[in-house]
């Protein structure tokens, strides 16, 4: 099982899940020091884990992951797409490189790591394909039009997908979280979580290991 962003957040939850449920997990983000550090923990409890340095705004960088990947830990047949960024603004005055970065790898980032693997999983004639978007992606969200797009574009990739390789026993998901407690919702106003999290009938967000539980 490959998982993009494993370095920390929902990604290092998945991988840790994952690896208890018995799988080989790759880890990918661009922080090796971090993904060693998840590496460890996942082996100190006897799972077997490997870690991969990995761009995804770099197509090459995409590549060798994958080729790396696969040398070591054998053919990737689960993805987990979840490494994500945003780069949060309203839209009049948004900088073009931030809609770029933010499509890069969310949405463009995902569709490349999900050509890598797509070989193997029809050889294997068995696969799973995890790409986590939002519920912004449904919703919409004001000052956030690049990170929406890209997940709005992500559940049109997952639902052409799925149509694509059912017939091959692949089967391509999309899961959508609320407000989710991780780094990329600290940096967030006092102000904007507790008015998110009057919104939410459990009243409190929602921790990685919930979502892990899903891509599980
Ligand atoms: P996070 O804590 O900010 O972690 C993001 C992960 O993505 C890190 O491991 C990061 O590692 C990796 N990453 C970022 N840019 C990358 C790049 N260019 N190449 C490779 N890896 C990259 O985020 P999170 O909250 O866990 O979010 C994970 C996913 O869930 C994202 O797709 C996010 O949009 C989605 N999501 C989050 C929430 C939420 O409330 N938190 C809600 C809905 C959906 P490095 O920095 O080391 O590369």
């Amino acid at each position: 099982a490959f998982v993009t962003g494993a370095s920390r957040g929902i990604g290092r939850a998945c991988a840790i899940s994952l690896a208890s449920a018995g799988h080989r997990v790759v880890l990918a983000a661009r922080d090796l020091a971090k993904l060693e550090s998840v590496a460890e923990e996942i082996r100190a409890t006897g799972g077997t884990a490997f870690v991969s340095a990995m761009d995804l705004s770099s197509e090459d960088s995409i590549r060798a992951a994958f080729k790396q990947a696969a040398s070591e830990a054998g053919p990737i047949t689960i993805l987990v797409n979840n490494a994500g960024i945003t780069r949060d603004g309203l839209s009049m005055r948004m900088k073009r490189e931030d809609w770029d970065a933010v499509l890069q790898t969310n949405l463009t980032g995902s569709f490349l790591c999900i050509q890598q693997v797509m070989p193997a999983m029809m050889k294997e004639r068995w696969g799973r394909i995890v790409n986590i978007s939002s519920v912004v992606g449904e919703s919409g969200n004001p000052g956030q039009a690049n990170y929406v797009a890209s997940k709005a574009g992500l559940i049109g990739l997952t639902k052409s997908l799925a149509q694509e390789l059912g017939s091959r026993n692949i089967t391509v998901n999309a899961i959508t979280p609320g407000f989710i407690d991780t780094d990329m919702t600290a940096v967030l106003s006092e102000e904007v979580k507790q008015r998110m999290l009057a919104g939410i009938p459990l009243k409190r967000f929602g921790k990685p290991e919930d979502v892990a539980a899903a891509v599980r």
